[in-house]
């Protein structure tokens, strides 16, 4: 499910939609976060330009608000079900995982957004 080809190995590794060879962001860390949203403006092995349109990237935050969700699903279910925390405690999980998560929420929505409309080709990739 993680390999290369598919979408899913696009959007957790967060690379070029199209050969899945290279990164898109330039600096792998999204902890970095003045760096965090950097992107190289197309992909160096197949050309690729990521930026389909000037603010194409803006559509991505409607997928961050669906991402962000899940995430504050999942903060929910484990300190609620798993941790049996107070309401206060589950409250403050969520939002101290929508704050630490951030970065990566919002690099997963790029790369999510970008594969809606990209898709692996496999003639572009290195053999
Ligand atoms: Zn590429």
């Amino acid at each position: 499910m993680f390999k290369k080809g598919s979408k899913l190995y696009s959007i957790f590794m967060g690379v070029c939609p199209k050969c899945h060879e290279e990164s898109m962001f330039k600096n792998k860390n999204p902890y970095i976060l003045s760096q965090a949203l950097d992107m190289h403006e197309k992909c160096s092995n197949c050309g690729t330009k990521y930026k389909i349109e000037p603010s194409f990237f803006y559509g991505s935050m409607y997928v961050s608000y669906a991402v962000g969700i899940a995430f504050a699903v999942a903060a929910f279910i484990i300190s609620f079900f798993i941790f049996k925390a107070g309401i206060n405690a589950v409250f403050i999980s969520i939002v101290l995982t929508l704050i630490i998560f951030m970065p990566i929420i919002l690099r997963v929505s790029r790369n999510i957004w970008i594969n809606f409309f990209m898709s692996y080709d496999k003639k572009l990739a290195k053999k």
